[in-house]
């Protein structure tokens, strides 16, 4: 076919011993654990929430590599969220808790970067949050290992070091709605299709980096994501 211009490649997610995940559209899940529900001002007990970034928001960094984003325009709080991250290989909709697992590609280990004031000032207009959430370069994501080598991943640590220094750290087992309930609740919504990309929420300890800072993102089982600023 003959576009008007080129058209924008697919984004490939680069998967563990295979081919690469061809990406679809990314979902994120708010305040998932009761820990970072409680520090963003909330009780931690409401029903799921999403938003979404761009599939080109995605930075791939290998596991042996160390990726790098820009400092982004419009924020003096450029906010790390440390987060499991799913990748859906069959698509669907109304999706039950059953049926879910069957749904999972694999997993990678994300942050998902925040505007933080930039959100903080959406929120209390009661305005959307993409200029705070959806900008350019604010989905790193690290290596997908698929299902087939890690397993249902329920449990284990997640951890985000910056400059060595240890600033998130939780559990899977914290989750306030785990991957199941996240499918169940996302496929009512949307339909989900084989490429998209799932953002699970991050455990508490957000915070901000600058310039020059790295960040080292960890979760047990899965290949490390490293991130400098620049
Ligand atoms: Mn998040």
């Amino acid at each position: 076919m003959n576009f008007a211009f080129a058209p924008h490649p697919t984004v490939a997610a680069p998967v563990l011993g295979g081919a690469p995940f061809p990406v679809h559209r990314i979902y994120c899940v708010g305040r998932n654990y009761v820990e970072h529900a409680k520090e963003m001002g909330f009780s931690g007990r409401e029903p799921p929430f999403f938003f979404l970034k761009p599939a080109d928001a995605l930075v791939c960094v290998g596991p042996d590599a160390t990726g790098s984003i820009d400092y982004p325009r419009l924020t003096a709080e450029f906010h790390h969220e440390v987060e499991l991250v799913v990748a859906i290989g069959k698509g669907g909709a109304d999706i039950v808790e059953a049926d879910a697992a069957q749904h999972v590609f694999g997993y990678a280990v994300g942050l998902d970067m925040t505007r933080r004031d930039r959100q903080t000032e959406m929120k209390k207009a009661g305005r959307p949050w993409c200029i705070g959430k959806a900008f350019d370069q604010s989905a790193p994501l690290g290596l997908i290992a698929p299902v087939a080598t890690t397993g249902a991943l329920t449990a284990g640590a997640i951890t985000l070091s910056v400059n060595g220094q240890e600033r998130q750290r939780g559990d899977l087992r914290e989750l306030i709605w785990n991957v199941a309930e996240i499918i169940v609740h996302l496929s009512r919504a949307w339909t989900l299709q084989p490429g998209d990309l799932i953002y699970t929420g991050t455990p508490a300890g957000v915070g901000a980096v600058v310039r020059g800072d790295l960040m080292r993102a960890h979760i047990e089982g899965l290949p490390p994501l490293q991130v400098a600023v620049h």
